[in-house]
Formats: C-alpha cells, structure tokens, sequence
C-alpha cells in the first residue's frame, strides 16, 4: 500500500510516500536521515501486517516542509540519503520540493 505523510497547503504538496508492498523494514533510510523523522515501525495503513515498515514519526508529520528540504527530495539531484539507501525504492516524493528548490542545488 502507498502510504503518504505529511501535508498539503497553499505552498504545494508535501508528502513522504512509502510504497509498504516493497519496504523490507531493513531502517537503512532512518540511520541516514539527517533530521531524524524516519523509524521503522508498526504498519499503521495496513493493521494486519505484522512486519515492520518505514515511517515518518508522528510528531514530524507536519513539518517535512521543512524537514527534508536540506536534502532537495526528487529534484532532479542525487537521491536524499533516504532514498539513495533504499533498495527496494520504496520511498518517493511528492512535488512540493521540486517546483521550489529544482536547480538551486542542496543547502549546505
Ligand atoms: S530503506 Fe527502504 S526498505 Fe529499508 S526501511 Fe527504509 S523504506 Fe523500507
Ligand atoms: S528527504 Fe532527507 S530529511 Fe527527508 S526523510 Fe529523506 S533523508 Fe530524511
């Protein structure tokens, strides 16, 4: 299952997307998480799953604006370290960060 966290306003859609059918639960992407939003946990989509997958923690829900945007997601760069790890790619991005960091680079 496609599981979205995070927020949508009038400044774009911001969403961390975990695809559950191909996380493994291995925590590659919370050890190298810079802002440390990422655990491996129970599956709060799919109740019945008793493997742990990735998600982003509650308490940062709401502000993976921000969170993420050292790590430009989905612009188009390297991979943020999250994904760059994830071998089966199950994490992706909505585009709030692209229409607004594409070509600037990453924050140093
Ligand atoms: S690195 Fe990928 S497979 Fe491993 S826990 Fe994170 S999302 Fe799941
Ligand atoms: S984009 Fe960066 S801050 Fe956001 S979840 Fe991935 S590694 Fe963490």
């Amino acid at each position: 299952m496609i599981a979205n966290y995070g927020f949508r306003d009038g400044s774009g859609e911001w969403h961390v997307t975990i695809d559950t059918d191909k996380c493994d639960g291995c925590g590659k992407c919370a050890e190298v998480c810079p802002a440390k939003i990422l655990k491996v946990g129970p599956d709060e989509i799919d109740i019945f799953r008793e493997e742990p997958v990735a998600i982003v923690k509650r308490e940062q829900r709401k502000k993976v604006r921000d969170s993420c945007a050292p790590c430009r997601p989905a612009c188009g760069e390297e991979p943020a370290p999250c994904a760059g790890v994830c071998e089966p790619k199950a994490i992706s991005f909505s585009n709030g960060w692209k229409k607004r960091y594409q070509g600037l680079g990453r924050k140093a």
